[in-house]
This record gives C-alpha cells, sequence and structure tokens, in this order.
C-alpha cells in the first residue's frame, strides 16, 4: 500500500540543536565521530561493525532477488505468495538467521469470482477491465494477472445514472448538492486524487452518501500522460492501467475484518461479516483512464467546475445521459497468510527486540510495491546474517518479519502484533518499515537523484540523521547530503532545509507500521526513495519497470538496505537508547501551533495554554537528560546497572503515550501523539484534534487533558531518571 501523499515540510520554525555529536563529520579526524546512545569505548568498534556491514550488500544480489520476487503475480492467499514465504524461510536459514517460524492466521479474504461493467446508455460500451500487454516486457502477457478489482468491494449487481464526483472526498458531495444532484441509488465515478485520499475513504463517503456503486479512475492528470512519458518508455501509466487496492475501513480497526482487536490465529472467535465495521457495504471497481473516458464524454449535464476537470481532451461533466451496470462477485471466505518471522539473538539483551519488516504480498507482479522493500530486505538480512556467521552479533536482539496481506488490511503484521503484543509492548525497541524501498525513477529524477523520504517518530529524528551520514547515495555524496539537496528541490527552496526538518515526523497509515504505533505505543521509522511513480498497483509495476526506468543499476536498493542496517545497528548495539526526548517536544510543540494555526480555537471553552506549558517541561527533562548522558557517555563514567536502568525508564516513555481506551470513536487507535485520519492522512493529537475539528469543546478540552496527564507522567520520569542517572557518579 503507502501512496500517502508526502508533504514537503518547510519553515519549521523552531531552532533546534542537536548534540556536538551529530555536527561531527569523522572523515579526516584521528577520533572517530561520537555516536547517539554509545559510549566513547564503543564508537570506534561500532563505526568497523558498521563499515563492514555496509561492505556486504550489492546491487548485482539485490537485482536476483528482485528478480525472483516479481516473477509472478503474488496477491495474498495465491500459491505463488505461499511459496514465497517457504523461500524466505528457506533463504533466512541459509543465511544463518535462528527461530525461523511461519505464522499462519486464518483471516477473512476476498477476491473476485467476477466483475463487469457496461454503459448501457446513450450508447453502449463494454468496459475492459484489464491491461494491455506489451512486447517489450513479457511479464505483460502473463496470464495470471488480475483484471480489475477492489479487495473487500461487496458484491452487487447495478444498474443507474453515473454522476461524476471529482475526488470523492466530503467536500464533493456537498458541491454537487448545490448543483442540485443527488447520488441516492446512483453510480459514483471518481478520480483518484486532487486532493488525494485513501480509496478507502471514497468508498466509506460513497456508502455514507446512499451511492449504490462506486467507480474509481485514474486521471492522466495524476500519473498518466499529463505527467511525463508513460510505460513502457518512462515511469508514468498508460492508457489501460489499473490501480487496485483494497477499500478496507482499516482506519477504523485495521487487519482481519472479523477479528477486531485480536489475532487471527487457527481456531479464533470471528465475528460475522455483516458486523465488522471495516467492511464496505456497496461494489466498487477500479478503471483505467481508457475505460472510465466513454461514461465521462458521453455526459450531457453541467459542466464541472475547473479543478474538477482533469488532463482526458473532453468537457467534464456532472452528470447526464449515462447510464451503467455494474456486476461485482466477490468470493470472500476465510484463507490462510503467513507471516515469517526470524531473529538474531543479542549477544547481551536478547529481550530488547530490534524489528525489521516488509510486506510480501503484491496486487501484481509489486515492482516496486513491495518487491523493491523485499528486495532490500531480503540483502539487508543476508549482510547481518554474514556478520553474525563471522562472530558479530548485536548486543539486542533483532527480529526479521515477512509480512503477508498488507494490501488487503495491514493484515498480517497486525495479527502479529495483537498476537505478540504483551511481549512486545514490553520488549520492541522500535520497528523499521520498508514498504517500497524505491518508488521512483533514476532515469527522470535529474541529476540530484531520488528524493530520501524518510518518516520517523520524532524521539528518533536525530538518530535518523546521524545514520544517514554515514551511508552513501547513489551519486556517492553522503545520504545526508544528497537528502538535503532533494529536500531543497522537491520544496523549491533556496536553501536545504535546517536538520530539525528533514525528517518526516508527521506518520499516517496505509502501511505495517501501524499497529506498532498505534496500537501498540512503539516507535517506528518508515524508510523509502521517491520520485516519479505513476504505475502503483498496476501490471505494469513490475521487474520491467524497476530494470529499465527505476533503479536500472539496483543501487538505489542497496543504499537503502544500507541506512536500514545502520539505523537497526545503532538502535541494536547502543549503550543508551538512542531516543531525544528535547527534540520529540520541540516537534510536539509544532504539531500544537499547526493544530491552532489550522482552527478557530473558541479561546473561551478550550484554553491550550497549560498544554504549552506541559511541552515546555517535558523539553526542559528531555534536554536535561540528553545532556547528562552525553556528558556520562563520553567521560565513560557509567555502570551496566546504570544504563539498563535508563534504557528501561527511556522504554517507559514511549509506552506512556498509550491511552489504554483510545482516541473516540476508534478504541484500537491508541496513541495519543499519532494516528491517521480516514483519508490516511497524518494526524497529531487526534482525540484533541477531531474534537476540536467537530468543534465539540467539551470533548476537546478532556482529550487535552488527556495529553497534558501523559506528558506530566513523562516529565516526571525523565527528571527522574536524570536524577538517579547523575546519583553516585563513578
Ligand atoms: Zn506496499
Amino acid at each position: 500500500m503507502k501512496n500517502v501523499l508526502r508533504l514537503v515540510l518547510i519553515g519549521f520554525s523552531c531552532v533546534v540543536i542537536f548534540s556536538v555529536a551529530l555536527q561531527a563529520q569523522h572523515e579526516g579526524e584521528t577520533r572517530p565521530a561520537a555516536i547517539l546512545g554509545f559510549a566513547t569505548t564503543h564508537v570506534a568498534a561500532e563505526h568497523r561493525l558498521e563499515s563492514d556491514f555496509q561492505a556486504i550488500p550489492s546491487p548485482e544480489k539485490a537485482r536476483e532477488w528482485h528478480k525472483t520476487f516479481t516473477a509472478e503475480p503474488h496477491p495474498a492467499a495465491s500459491e505463488r505468495n505461499n511459496q514465497l514465504a517457504e523461500f524466505v524461510a528457506q533463504e533466512w536459514r541459509k543465511q544463518g538467521w535462528e527461530e525461523v517460524t511461519p505464522r499462519r492466521y486464518d483471516v477473512l479474504h476476498s477476491k473476485p469470482r467476477s466483475v463487469s461493467l457496461e454503459m448501457t446508455e446513450p450508447v453502449w460500451y463494454t468496459a475492459s477491465l484489464r491491461e494491455d500487454a506489451y512486447e517489450v516486457d513479457p511479464d505483460t502477457k502473463n496470464q495470471a494477472v488480475s483484471g480489475s478489482y477492489f479487495g473487500y468491494s461487496a458484491s452487487g449487481d447495478v444498474t443507474a445514472e453515473v454522476v461524476y464526483a471529482h475526488s470523492g472526498n466530503p467536500e464533493d458531495y456537498e458541491l454537487l448538492r448545490k448543483n442540485g444532484i443527488t447520488i441516492k441509488g446512483k453510480i459514483v465515478l471518481v478520480r483518484y486524487s486532487n486532493p488525494y485520499s485513501y480509496r478507502g475513504f471514497k468508498a466509506l463517503t460513497a456508502e455514507r452518501e446512499g451511492a449504490a456503486a462506486l467507480l474509481i479512475y485514474s486521471d492522466p492528470a495524476e500519473d498518466g500522460y499529463a505527467r511525463g512519458k508513460v510505460f513502457a518508455e518512462g515511469p508514468w501509466g498508460p492508457e489501460s492501467h489499473i490501480q487496485r487496492g483494497a477499500i478496507t475501513y482499516d482506519y477504523i480497526v485495521p487487519g482481519d475484518p472479523t477479528t477486531p482487536g485480536w489475532a487471527s490465529v487457527p481456531g479464533a472467535k470471528h465475528i460475522a461479516p455483516e458486523e465488522a465495521q471495516s467492511l464496505p457495504k456497496i461494489p466498487a471497481l477500479p478503471l483505467s483512464w481508457r475505460d472510465a473516458k466513454p461514461l465521462l464524454e458521453n455526459m450531457n449535464g453541467p459542466e464541472a467546475p475547473k479543478d474538477w476537470r482533469g488532463a482526458l481532451p473532453i468537457t467534464y461533466r456532472l452528470t447526464g445521459a449515462v447510464k451503467a451496470h455494474v456486476k461485482v462477485d466477490m468470493d470472500t471466505s476465510l484463507q490462510p497468510y503467513t507471516v515469517v518471522e526470524a531473529r538474531i539473538r543479542g549477544s547481551e539483551l536478547p529481550d530488547e527486540w530490534v524489528l525489521l519488516g516488509n510486506h510480501r504480498d503484491a496486487w501484481v507482479f509489486g515492482g516496486v510495491d513491495p518487491s523493491s522493500g523485499t528486495a532490500s530486505m531480503m540483502e539487508l538480512t543476508r549482510a547481518l546474517g554474514e556478520m553474525k556467521q563471522r562472530g558479530v552479533r548485536p548486543r539486542r536482539t533483532i527480529v526479521a518479519c515477512s509480512w503477508d496481506g498488507e494490501e488487503y488490511a495491514l493484515t498480517g503484521s497486525t495479527e502479529w502484533g495483537e498476537q505478540f503484543a504483551d511481549d512486545l509492548k514490553k520488549k520492541l525497541v522500535a520497528y523499521l518499515n520498508v514498504d517500497e524501498s524505491v518508488a521512483g525513477a533514476a532515469t527522470t529524477a535529474g541529476a540530484e537523484g531520488l528524493s530520501f523520504s524518510p518518516s520517523a517518530v520524532a524521539s528518533l529524528a536525530p538518530m535518523l540523521i546521524e545514520a544517514s551520514k554515514e551511508v552513501r547515495a547513489p551519486s556517492g555524496k553522503p545520504l545526508y547530503e544528497a537528502w538535503r539537496a532533494t529536500s531543497m528541490r522537491d520544496a523549491k527552496a533556496a536553501k536545504p532545509p535546517a536538520d530539525s526538518a528533514l525528517v518526516e515526523m508527521r506518520i499516517g497509515s496505509g502501511s505495517d507500521h501501524t499497529v506498532f504505533l498505534n496500537h501498540l505505543g512503539r516507535p517506528v521509522i518508515n524508510l523509502g526513495f521517491t520520485g516519479d511513480y505513476g504505475v502503483y498497483h498496476s501490471m505494469y509495476d513490475d521487474h520491467y519497470w524497476m530494470e529499465h526506468i527505476g533503479d536500472p543499476n539496483f543501487e538505489y536498493h542497496v543504499a537503502l538496505t544500507r541506512i536500514w542496517g545502520v539505523a537497526a545497528l545503532r538502535l541494536a548495539n547502543a549503550d543508551v537508547l538512542p531516543f531525544d526526548f528535547g527534540f520529540n517536544a520541540t516537534a510536539l510543540e509544532e504539531f500544537l501551533r499547526e493544530l491552532e494555526k489550522n482552527n478557530k480555537i473558541d479561546a473561551h471553552r478550550l484554553k491550550l495554554k497549560k498544554l504549552h506549558q506541559y511541552i515546555a517541561e517535558f523539553q526542559k527533562a528531555g534536554d536535561g537528560l540528553r545532556e547528562a548522558v552525553e556528558r556520562s557517555l563520553a567521560a565513560g563514567e557509567v555502570t551496566p546497572e546504570k544504563i539498563q536502568r535508563l534504557n528501561d525508564q527511556l522504554m517507559q516513555v514511549e509506552s506512556n503515550w498509550l491511552e489504554p481506551n483510545g482516541i473516540p470513536g476508534r478504541p484500537w487507535f491508541q496513541h495519543l501523539l499519532y494516528a491517521a485520519r480516514y483519508t490516511y492522512a497524518h494526524l497529531e493529537f487526534p482525540g484533541l484534534t477531531e474534537a476540536v475539528e467537530k468543534g465539540d469543546w467539551k470533548l476537546a478540552e478532556q482529550q487535552s487533558e488527556v495529553v497534558e496527564r501523559a506528558l506530566a507522567k513523562n516529565t516526571a520520569l525523565l527528571n527522574d531518571a536524570k536524577t538517579s542517572w547523575e546519583r553516585n557518579k563513578q
């Protein structure tokens, strides 16, 4: 999945002074640069270990992995995807990983028996619902490629008038209503983006508006010829490309829709599908623009407003004269999914885990999504396995997972997270997710190359920036420099952003990090490169695209393996866990100011002054602790017992952001700082923000108090940690 619109952050105003260690460049100096969280005596060994690690991944190997994983379509529950689960398990055993375990879940799955779409008036037209083959790319002739369908669409047979509803967001229906157009019982045709919203949000919105069926098409304005050269010459989507996908309401509760909040282990209780909150109730289909065009150009009603028009050479209209027949027959039944799990046991702290993961299932071949990530992961596990064979074990345990059914409802990771919730809450230091490692075309990216576009919880952003100085981008520059350059380019700014604005710290949903962050309260990082990419979830997202257009040298795949590995090794080997809560607080202050800027707040009904104060106190405590820790680590004056106590406290800070009752209306989402909107967009202070946006001041006040309490608890914890850290200096 993972197509959440990336917002470029500019003008992040607060000035943040990172530790001196972060600024230091270790090349050319005799003393190696300090590393966040490492005692001075351990720094040189960590640098050596990281450079040994970085020498292992190879572009040619990444290309081979990619070729294997993209050889056949491998959606969840398909025979091929299950074979690939066995393949991953086998390879991980060969690579030297321990306790390689396939975990099976029996989940409610959804696949098409038959689908069809005809225009019945004013002229007859039968939609192909298929993608064209291309001579240069034999994979496009593979008979196993599916046609058009949406995961978890309802079954149904509808003949009705067609209405064009722009992007299918609530304001679009508002505009239709103003024009006297009702959509009750009609077929709604919407386009994918402009502005972007997750297709499952479009489905829920259409259902709430009373539509009888939903069609979503890819307008060339967004991912086709209006953007540049199309497949097979360029990265954008050709006329027949179809963006498949799921339309699950997994922003309410992800995972198997019939086991909300518990794991679908074999034999688990399932609720009836009719009771499931996350299942759509109307039939829906994705369309290529070629299949949508006859419906649009035969309308004769009022012209659509300017910003509703796409790039097709037609007059876009709201409705009129067009009737269609949509038939969707879905097979919905329990199917086995497999999560493959493996670990390298930590030499000193086996009960502290650093988790790495990527999903395996793809809508078709998965050239970008997810097999670019899978190729990067298999190189990462190979390199870490080889280090282990050489006798170099991480201090903490590294766990790797190959998720299943991410494309359906983030299913494999959610079920696994729910199954091992108690362990994960205690032991998981951080989860490092890679969905698409290379979602862009190096061949059209220009001199600066593809954009490195990670996201991370604010407490881990400084660690990630520091790690990026250790890795080379394909251009040969340090990744950190390449990252600054592409950030500046993408923001059309005159100078690179401050370090404090480099990492995207606003985290939405749409990939496997969701359960760990939002349900279990563990910190997460998402990594990937991005650029021109218009074949998402279509058959053209394949090996040919990657090899000829995306990453012909597979250098970006390997660069991603390296930054993923260096970040993982730092988390696994650090003396003190590299969480920066002072920096975290500056991000929270920024989030709160955004909330105030974006909303008219009734100052008589809601006062946020106290919340600002609590954040300021949390910042003071975080900065104070960080400085105290840096001083003692540099001076080498700490005992293992002290470090252990401190790390337990740091882990607890992240856990304290969890509110067991969840956010109002969505009990599964328990993080007080992070959630996702129904569109998958990021949402900070979710309970508070949603209450403010509704103008429910009483609820907003309650939610503000809940956040204040968590901040107070964490401020006390950090102050306490500093006191005991500084007691009895040795
Ligand atoms: Zn994906």
